[in-house]
């Protein structure tokens, strides 16, 4: 296949806040040193005009970008001291902090918040909106902003040299056929390529595995974040209020705890974390936060109000340990698909802004020295070294490794660290972590029986759909479109596994983990077993090809075709167009046979006001 191949200097994939700050940053310090030089002021010859580029999947810049989010504003402080000044689109500056335990029934206040979750001085922000603006900023400076353009993969030389990004092809059928409006995806060529996919990144999972740039680290740990933006009918809740929440529902041996921020016109953002190491295999995120929200003291808050939005999305957790080496001939890694994020804190903005800055400086001293060397790009990982982000992380060096002792001795390491400045349980300067799907119990061990459908955990759980709410119906509320006529980007690498295997072990835990309804296990019958009725829509347009509501029952993705026998089975039905692209079965999934690739561009959720 023919493919267009265009020169740029520098690649950035993904645009976060990570890399648009990189983007920017690079222009600025290229523009100064440039006239710098053509001024006299400086020695050195001009760079001339540098092409930079950011490619993002999503189909604007911000649509995939969903966070809390409270922001520490040190970061953009850095970038654009003047932000505020600049219009920043801010929601509230943090006034008041709270903390609650919860259990079944009550809430019970914490006399003092917890040192790394004290946010006064703090913005409540939409990173939805905050990374549109970011994005226009560096349109502003001239960097090349291109949404709708997923990178597929890496291009490499024979040395493992990266040499760009093959973006995603457009127009292919669901059985991988060019349809007429077919346009091959684009070799973009650079000098230097950013990787800035956030969390789980799908080529950052590539490199490292290929370089092996995790030897030597522990295994990245994550959580899932489930969210939804309600309107309230009065003034209940300010804007400026934080409040934090242990306890109800998780048990103690899932990590997981709530945050509710006000936010301008009566807006109430909320959400459940839930980590990805749990124990139990009946474990559902979105369910644990539905369940959340009957607790008195949040249903009060909610009721009378309204849900607007919904989204899911993973948190890298593992901290400073479980880092990847950031670097090599031609490649950085910046921001939550480095790990940058402060666990503790539940923090990754400003530390994804100052990665990218810290990569453009990096980047901006190979451009002149002409030479970008793994030897040279490695003084990316020194900058990190000396600045304010590794001081942060590793006073939570050990932060998420302890909870897999459970809640309590959880929080007595999370204590023994602060004061020992990081140090395990106040001694080691490491403890050990397993990757988070390693954790997950087989139905067995424990104790249920079956498929584990008598479980308890959720028997009192009722979708509402005024308080609670079931996934088709939240993911309508995440605006999520994909071409249904594309092949679908969820890759089962052995499908025979799941209606055996994993049916009998863990009772199919992607149905569950997923929170947006992609994965169902369905009966069918038939002669090759695939289950034929045309997608059924609850709430979208489904006779549009390009559907921006959720999907219950669509045939698209169906796997496993083999078998004509006419007994019912059950077999894995993939409902692609409901993703929101949280990675979460690319992480989860306890064969790890579940790989998430980039879909058409533009496809995914669009997370306005998130
Ligand atoms: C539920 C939740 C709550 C959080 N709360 C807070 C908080 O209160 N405060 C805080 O500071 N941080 C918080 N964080 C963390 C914070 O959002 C992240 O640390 C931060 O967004 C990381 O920025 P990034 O640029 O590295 O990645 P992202 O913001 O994830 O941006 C990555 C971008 O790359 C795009 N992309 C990915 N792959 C590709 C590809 N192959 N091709 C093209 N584009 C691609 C994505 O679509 C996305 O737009 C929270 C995160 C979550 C999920």
């Amino acid at each position: 296949m023919e493919r267009e191949s265009l020169e740029m200097d520098v690649v950035f994939v993904g645009a976060g806040p990570a890399n648009l700050s990189g983007a920017l940053h690079l222009s600025r310090l290229i523009a100064n040193y440039n006239a710098g030089v053509e001024s006299g002021k400086r020695e050195g010859k001009s760079l001339g005009e540098i092409q930079i580029a950011v490619i993002e999947k999503g189909s604007s810049v911000g649509a995939h970008s969903l966070s809390g989010a409270v922001m520490d504003p040190r970061g953009l402080a850095e970038l654009l001291p003047d932000f505020k000044e600049q219009g920043a689109p801010l929601e509230a500056e943090v006034k008041e902090d709270f903390f609650y335990y919860l259990t079944k029934s009550r809430a019970i206040r914490s006399p003092i918040n917890p040192p790394p979750l004290n946010n006064h001085g703090y913005y409540i922000v939409s990173l939805n909106r905050l990374t549109a603006w970011l994005g226009e900023k560096c349109e502003e400076a001239g960097v090349n902003v291109f949404p709708e353009f997923p990178g597929a993969d890496l291009l490499y030389d024979e040395n493992d040299r990266v040499l760009g990004v093959r973006t995603g092809d457009k127009g292919i059928d669901k059985e991988g056929k060019p349809k007429a409006n077919f346009e091959a995806g684009v070799d973009l060529l650079a000098k230097v390529t950013v990787l800035g996919e956030g969390v789980r990144g799908s080529l950052t999972k590539k490199l490292v595995r290929r370089l092996g740039l995790d030897e030597g680290r522990e295994p990245q740990v994550y959580s899932l974040g489930v969210k939804e933006l309600w309107e309230l009918p009065d003034d209940r809740y300010p804007a400026g209020r934080v409040t934090h929440t242990l306890g109800f529902p998780s048990d103690q041996w899932t990590y997981g705890g709530g945050w509710i921020y006000g936010m301008q016109n009566r807006v109430l953002n909320i959400g459940y974390v839930t980590g990805l190491d749990y124990r139990d295999p009946l474990i559902d995120p979105h369910a644990e936060f539905q369940k959340y929200k009957t607790h008195p003291f949040i249903a009060k808050l909610l009721d009378g109000g309204k849900m607007i939005r919904y989204g899911a999305k993973a948190i890298a957790a593992g901290g400073l340990h479980a880092m990847p080496r950031m670097y090599s001939d031609g490649v950085l890694i910046v921001g939550d698909s480095a790990g940058f994020l402060n666990a503790a804190r539940l923090k990754g903005i400003h530390s994804a802004i100052k990665s990218g800055m810290l990569a453009a400086e990096t980047i901006f001293e190979a451009l002149v020295a002409e030479d970008y060397s793994a030897d040279k790009l490695q003084a990316f990982e020194s900058r990190v070294k000396e600045s304010w982000i590794t001081p942060e992380l590793r006073r939570y060096r050990n932060f998420h490794a302890g909870f897999r002792h459970g809640r309590w001795l959880g929080m007595v390491n999370g204590g023994l660290q602060y004061i020992t400045g990081g140090r395990a349980w106040g001694i080691f300067d490491r403890d050990h972590q397993e990757a988070g799907h390693e954790a997950m119990q087989k139905l067995s061990a424990y104790g249920y029986n079956g498929n584990g459908s008598a479980a308890p955990r959720y028997k009192d759980l009722r979708f509402d759909k005024q308080l609670t709410f079931d996934k088709v119906t939240d993911v309508y509320h995440a605006a999520v479109g994909h071409d249904e006529d594309q092949p679908a980007h969820l890759h089962v690498l052995d499908t025979n596994i799941c209606a055996t295997r994993c049916a009998e072990e863990y009772g199919n835990p992607c149905q569950r983990f997923c929170p947006a309804a992609v994965y169902e296990m369905v009966e069918v019958a038939g002669a090759h077993g695939v289950k034929s009725e045309p997608p059924t829509s609850a709430g979208g347009s489904s006779g549009n090809p390009t559907n921006r509501g959720p999907q219950a029952g669509s045939s698209l993705g169906v796997v496993d075709r083999e078998g004509a026998d006419k007994k019912p089975r059950r077999q894995l039905q993939i409902n692609f167009s409901n993703c929101v692209h949280c990675k979460t079965c690319d992480i989860m999934d306890p064969y790890q046979i579940i790989n998430w690739v980039t879909p058409e561009g533009g496809g995914g959720p669009d997370y306005v006001g998130m």
